[in-house]
């Protein structure tokens, strides 16, 4: 049996993952299960799995989680302290599913116990990849990737030397809106723009997707997970997203990754690594698969890869800020305070400000936080001094 914990356990790469080893609930004892505010699904969960501990990030939910939990013996604890504190407790496996900035104190705590790290949080390897990395080789941590693309990167560079990688490919629906020009983009709304073509995913996500932030956050995850120079990352429009990303070696040849739109590709190969099991995915089937089509990204509809591409060419502290401020502009454009296309331009503006903060290594947590700070605020700055954000 081996001990699993399952952070961000109520989301959607949460509830795959939880689908996953209640299918084959005898090969795993599920230590601690978490969430933020669905308090109902965390207790479900927890009972489900039968888990030692629930933890949910709200700390004034923990009345709430402990009723719901009375008489399972299964512990109720809330507030970010008691989430790194589960974090720190050792298993042999844990997935960092929670969304966003928080995820990354809980994959360092994770990787200190240097066991198997299964990361979905991507916002851990953009804004502390370093940092993270460092960790995994102090405590001898395997960090696994969880996001689709990185899985099958990760799948497709098996046996093949890193040397003779001559350019990872990154695959992109395109979301949403795909085909609307730049007037039609300005006036979309949150509610279209997490209307994913593809896949199912949490909202702050499918939002990144539309914008093409979440595939700039890629493009960062992928220097820092492969250690790869960034002019030889690519990204390319695949609509179908049957393709899940492709290498390409020094003799021409391109590997890649093919499956159907389902996370649990990805989560069942870290899951079980270096074995592979059946996660119940549905097969591709080549008698119905019509096209695959391939084509540029619109740099002029879609800024987001090119201020990617300046984040790491500035390096230290430029991924937290461009983190940070692509977070901050999401929650202003889910207020309704600024348009679509207004979130590229502010995260451009801020990371561009990134010299009057100051960039250093991001070598510790303190560091990182103080820059994540700086750059949520900068935006809101920045949005409020223009009448055209309002
Ligand atoms: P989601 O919004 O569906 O779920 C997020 C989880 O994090 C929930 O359990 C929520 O309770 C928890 N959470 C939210 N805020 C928190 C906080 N401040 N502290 C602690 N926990 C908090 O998100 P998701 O779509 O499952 O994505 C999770 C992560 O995986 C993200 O980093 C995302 O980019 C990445 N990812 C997701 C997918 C996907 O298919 N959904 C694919 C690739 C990568
Ligand atoms: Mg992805």
């Amino acid at each position: 049996m081996r001990s699993v914990s399952i952070f961000g356990a109520t989301g959607s790469v949460g509830k795959n993952t939880v689908s996953i080893i209640q299918g084959n609930a005898a090969a795993f004892d599920v230590h601690a299960v978490t969430g933020a505010t669905n308090i109902k699904d965390l207790a479900e969960i927890a009972i489900a799995l039968n888990a030692d501990i629930a933890v949910t990030s709200e700390k004034e939910r923990f009345a709430e989680l402990e009723t719901r939990l009375k008489g399972t013996g299964i512990a109720a604890a809330a507030g970010r302290d008691a989430l790194l504190s589960a974090a720190a407790d050792p298993v042999d496996w844990a997935i960092s599913a929670v969304v966003g900035y928080a995820g990354l104190a809980l994959s360092l705590e994770i990787a200190k116990n240097g066991n198997t790290l299964a990361l979905a949080n991507k916002e851990s390897l953009v804004c502390g990849g370093a940092l993270l990395q460092e960790t995994c080789k102090q405590s001898g941590a395997t960090l696994l990737p969880v996001d689709s693309e990185h899985s099958a990167i990760f799948q497709a560079l098996n046996g093949e030397k890193l040397e003779q990688v001559e350019r990872i490919i990154l695959t992109a629906s395109g979301g949403p809106f795909l085909h609307y020009t730049r007037e039609e983009m300005a006036g979309v709304t949150p509610k279209q723009a997490a209307n994913h073509p593809n896949w199912s995913m949490g909202l702050r996500i499918s939002i990144d997707s539309a914008s093409m932030f979440n595939k700039a956050m890629e493009v960062i995850e992928t220097k820092e997970l492969f250690n790869i120079p960034s002019d030889k990352i690519e990204v390319v429009i695949h609509p179908q997203s049957i393709v899940h990303s492709m290498i390409g070696f020094n003799d021409g040849s391109i590997m890649a990754h093919m499956g159907t739109t389902d996370m649990r590709f990805a989560i069942g190969y870290a899951l079980y690594w270096p074995e592979r099991m059946d996660t119940g995915v549905e097969r591709l089937d080549f008698t119905k698969l019509l096209e695959l089509d391939f084509k540029q990204a619109d740099a002029g509809r879609f800024p987001a890869i090119a201020i990617a591409h300046d984040v790491m060419r500035q390096g230290g502290l430029a991924g937290a800020v461009f983190n940070a401020a692509k977070e901050q502009c999401l929650d202003l454009f889910l207020d309704q305070r600024i348009g679509f296309l207004d979130m590229a331009d502010l995260v451009h503006k801020t990371v561009g400000a990134l010299d009057s903060f100051g960039n250093c290594d991001a070598d510790s947590l303190d560091k990182i936080s103080k820059a994540d700070k700086w750059s949520r605020e900068f935006v809101l700055k920045l949005s409020k001094k223009s009448n055209k954000y309002v």
